[in-house]
């Protein structure tokens, strides 16, 4: 039995058959782009009357928009390929990130507490015969990702929210009075819904998911683990934020993450960067072969795989044009735009951050009947211009053998500059909120550091990414929108 056909079994034990089929299908995915092209044959005319306001199509994480909306008094619908709110994630975020649930209206104070699996004193990032730089208020609480997404539907449909499982969008029509679109059922009939807005809240898996880096993420949460503070132990009270444990390997850096979850389990990721073209199908499920095979390179123990965690993050390097909505009243949220970081992909963070405006523009636009003029709504920052060229290069290693370590020599250089800048600017460069001008300094200070990053940095981004990097600098620098 080859590695991938035992780390599917692994996962199958484990997964159950709705999170394996979605597996597979995010894995076939990767060889022929999707493609919304089954459209209704005509769409809502002017003044024409629509099943719903809002159609957020993917219940994910982005359901946590539904009961917003709803809470708005505007009728919305959500359709998912799968169950809405099931989710094979689970998500880290800092205390004051989580704030945002509680000001949304989502949750109170005492079930956001209860839902908090593990808070952390600090986390740390280390890379493969460097050091270990520590840093604290960030990704630092385990959140309880299943009981999450089952409340958010609960709270939806409590406010009138209607929910349609199993319904796969494969096409839509966006006329002057609203949005036709055309889904199919698990039992194979067609459905046709109008709404005023869509909002394309489909992951990975949009048509108009065209960033141009992408992680492929495996793990979950295991059992067994060895505790203690040695390196390949793990300390409850310590999040593993970002670690290496050797050099480029297959022309790729994979990095491994572990935070502590609920009493004798901890979340577990391997995940690299990669630019979206050279992703092939069935990413997932070879990198979780790789997953099991050098587990124990990272910790020791006797382990036991409890939930499977996996995924596609995208990833904009802000050097190629932005994702965008491919027409008039459709908005992208969440993974099909973008926004969030793409050095750390924290995604749940960025969604946190960009739910009261992105609800609040949405509102304002259909309350004024300008929803067809609606552009990016989602969360995004100047600090993005900068962090996007890194994420290239992390995407980027060289491939001569002879050059294995160079990523990582580079990557410490890096992080021991920022942890040398302070926690409190080390922890605003991971949670998003470093302004520019730190920033630079924190690029010039890791360039004397590390002289040999000039070189690699034309290798990677070429004269013209290397000036489009610049640009987007200082336009950050000179405070015009990202
Ligand atoms: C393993 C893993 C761990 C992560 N951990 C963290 C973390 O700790 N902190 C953090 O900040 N971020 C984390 N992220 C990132 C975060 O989970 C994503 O950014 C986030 O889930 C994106 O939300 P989304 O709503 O855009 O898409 P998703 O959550 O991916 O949801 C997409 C939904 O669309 C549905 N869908 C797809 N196609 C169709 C279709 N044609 N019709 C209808 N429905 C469709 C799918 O079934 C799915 O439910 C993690 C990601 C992964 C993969």
């Amino acid at each position: 039995m080859s590695a991938v056909d035992t780390a599917r079994d692994r996962v199958r034990a484990s997964a159950g058959p709705e999170l394996v089929e979605r597996l597979e299908h995010l894995d076939a995915l990767r060889a022929a782009r999707p493609r919304d092209d089954e459209a209704p044959a005509s769409a809502p005319d002017a003044g024409a009357q629509n099943d719903y306001d809002v159609a957020l199509v993917g219940g994910g994480l982005s359901l946590l928009y539904a009961p917003m909306l709803a809470m708005r008094g505007l009728r919305v619908a959500v359709f998912d390929r799968g169950t809405a709110g099931l989710t094979h994630r689970e998500w880290n975020a800092s205390w004051s990130e989580l704030a945002a649930l509680v000001r949304a209206g989502i949750v109170d104070d005492e079930t956001l507490a209860a839902l908090v699996l593990a808070r952390y004193d600090h986390g740390i990032c280390r890379w493969h015969q460097g050091g270990t730089y520590p840093v604290t208020k960030v990704l630092d609480c385990a959140v309880d990702a299943a009981t999450l997404m089952r409340r958010v539907r609960a709270r939806a449909e409590a406010l009138g929210v209607a929910v349609f499982d199993r319904h796969t969008l494969t096409g839509f029509a966006s006329g002057e009075g609203g949005v036709a679109m055309r889904f199919s059922t698990a039992a194979g009939a067609v459905r046709t819904v109008s709404a005023r807005l869509m909002l394309d809240a489909r992951g990975a898996a949009s048509p108009s998911a065209t960033a141009d880096l992408l992680c492929p993420t495996v793990g979950g949460v295991l059992e067994g683990v060895a505790e203690g503070d040695a390196p390949d132990e793990i300390d409850p009270r310590v999040g593993e934020i970002l670690v290496t444990t050797e050099g480029v390997e297959a022309g790729r850096q994979h990095i491994w993450e572990a935070f502590p979850a609920g009493p004798g389990e901890t979340t577990v990721y391997l995940f690299f960067y990669d630019r979206v073209e050279r992703v092939e199908a069935g990413s997932l499920m070879r990198l979780y072969a790789r997953f099991f095979e050098t587990l124990p390179r990272y910790k020791r123990g006797d382990v036991r795989l409890v939930r499977p965690t996996f995924g596609y993050i995208t990833g904009w390097s802000r050097l190629t044009p932005a994702p965008r909505a491919p027409a008039p009243r459709v908005v992208l949220v969440g993974d099909a735009a973008a926004r969030h970081s793409p050095l750390t992909y924290c995604g749940f963070g960025a969604t946190l951050r960009s739910l009261a405006p992105a609800v609040e523009r949405i509102a304002d636009a259909l309350a004024n009947h300008q929803e067809h003029t609606l552009g990016a709504v989602v969360h995004d920052t100047a600090l993005h211009a900068g962090t996007g060229a890194l994420a290239h290069m992390i995407a980027s290693p060289p491939t001569d053998p002879s050059r294995a370590g160079e990523l990582n020599t580079l990557l410490d250089a890096a992080f021991s500059t920022l942890h040398a800048m302070g926690d409190a600017r080390f922890g605003a460069m991971l949670r998003d909120e470093m302004p520019v001008g730190d920033f630079v300094r924190f690029l010039s200070r890791t360039s004397v550091r590390h002289p040999r990053v000039y070189p690699e940095v034309f290798r990677v981004l070429g004269a013209m990414g290397v000036s489009r990097w610049g640009a987007g600098l200082a336009r950050g620098l000179w405070g015009a929108s990202p």
